[in-house]
């Protein structure tokens, strides 16, 4: 088993790791290296090992060398009080010299993302970001959710025809998914009862802000039982105060000490407020008024972000009852007030990372609403409106943005950022 620089005990031992550093003085060659777990301090006494301080000398920083010799305690050293007196240097892969470092704009260093990633504190993005799935697979699977997954491939749009990716399929046309919102409501009319499904979600928009890209991470629950919007913002609370909660108490610290970002983790309920409430809000406490039935724009968001810290000290809010014109065909509306919907957008800090709603069950409701989106319902039976005329429970669910999720809970600049490989208008590489 290949050893890591932490578990490393004084005596003989052989390591792998990346170069790092290498100081060179008159008679020695301090060299360190690194990988996950440390770095490690290697020292050369040039005299007797002239052959081992002239391979490391002639080699450039993230070469991958392998060192077999002696290990031995030496307080002086800061690097966990130990030194490597090496008897063996093998170059496993030599580096040429980096074309980025720190004066790289984002999108040189996105050109080499696999060169970017090295550094450690870019890796605990990905770290935080396990911890925060892992925990709310966790929860879901303790309330007895069930994970499907489906295919992004799709002869059907998912959502309207604005933003959907064409891709030739055979002789036919197929569209890449833009949320996996059909399969999560057929698993329901399937009697699964709760279900989630994380998969790649695909935007053909070409929007140049740091919290779209064209292809993300979704991550999307459906389940029945549901009796109002509330039963689904619920739901949604807690998951996300379980996964924070995970991610500040496994690493927490680090962040805070890596990353110099407080993990925060919110308080229940999070706050709420109708669409009617903000448009009051908007108009009376932020001079921007709206015209009743529009959607929030980006300056809205901003404003109302910052009235409701200001009002509630809280990272989170809810935002519930959209008017229908700014909604899915598939949102359930009001029983006592038409024009609006059992819907909900969630807020942390200033940026949408969620949709949920009651969904409309009764396929005869729902080809009426496809109508009023303009849409002919003969062209959604197949796929879409026949799975709710066979029987079919009331339900709820909603779709989350892990990338955008991992932005703000890190106070990253940029989506860019938080995702291992970002996709947008203008990237389609690595
Ligand atoms: P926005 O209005 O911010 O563009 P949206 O309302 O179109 O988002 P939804 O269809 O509600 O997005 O998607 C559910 C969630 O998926 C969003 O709340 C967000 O977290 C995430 N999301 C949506 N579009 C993108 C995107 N282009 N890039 C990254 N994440 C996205
Ligand atoms: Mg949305």
């Amino acid at each position: 088993m290949e050893q890591k620089i932490k578990d490393l005990k004084v005596g003989e031992v052989e390591v792998e790791g990346w170069l790092d550093r290498v100081r060179d003085q008159k008679s020695m060659l301090f060299v360190i290296i690194k990988d996950r777990s440390g770095k490690l301090q290697i020292t050369v006494e040039k005299e007797k090992t002239p052959e081992i301080a002239k391979t490391l000398t002639s080699l450039m920083t993230d070469s991958f060398i392998r060192v077999k010799g002696l290990l031995v305690e030496s307080p002086c050293v800061k690097l966990g009080g130990v030194e490597l007196y090496p008897t063996e240097v093998e170059v496993l892969s030599s580096a040429k010299v980096s074309p980025i470092g720190e004066e790289s704009s984002i999108d040189q260093r996105l050109d080499y993302r696999w060169i970017d990633l090295r550094d450690s504190k870019k890796r605990l993005i990905f770290e935080v970001q396990t911890i925060f799935v892992h925990a709310m697979r966790k929860f879901l699977m303790e309330r007895d959710f069930i994970e499907v997954h489906c295919p992004t491939i799709s002869g059907q749009e998912s959502e309207s025809g604005a933003g959907v990716f064409e891709v030739k399929y055979f002789d036919q046309k197929a569209y890449l998914i833009q949320s996996p919102q059909f399969y999560k409501q057929m698993a329901i009319a399937s009697g699964f009862e709760k279900v989630f499904i994380a998969t790649p979600i695909y935007r053909a928009e070409k929007s140049f802000t740091k919290q779209h890209a064209t292809e993300f991470s979704g991550f999307d629950l459906e389940f029945s039982g549901v009796k109002d919007v509330e039963d689904v913002m619920k739901m949604e609370e807690e998951l996300i105060e379980a996964g924070i909660r995970a991610v500040k108490e496994k690493l927490g610290d680090r962040v805070k000490a890596e990353l110099g970002v407080d993990i925060v983790v919110p308080k229940l309920p999070f706050p709420r407020l109708t669409m009617k409430e903000v448009y009051e809000i908007l108009d009376e406490e932020c001079d921007y008024p709206l015209d009743e039935g529009d959607d929030l724009d980006r300056e809205a968001e901003k404003l109302l972000t910052e009235y409701m810290q200001k009002k509630t000290g809280h990272q989170f809010f809810f935002v519930k009852e959209y008017p229908a014109g700014v909604r899915p065909f598939y949102s359930m509306k009001k029983e006592d007030d038409p024009e609006y919907t059992k819907t909900y957008d969630l807020y942390f800090k200033d940026v949408e990372i969620t949709s949920g709603a009651q969904r409309e069950h009764r396929a005869d409701i729902l080809a009426e609403q496809i109508r009023e989106k303009g849409i002919d319902p003969k062209t959604m039976e197949e796929g879409y409106i026949d799975f709710f005329k066979y029987g079919c429970p009331p339900h709820g669910g909603f779709g989350l943005g892990l990338d955008r999720i991992t932005m703000l809970l890190l106070d990253l600049p940029t989506i860019k950022e938080a995702m291992f490989v970002f996709r947008g208008p203008d990237r389609i590489k690595p």
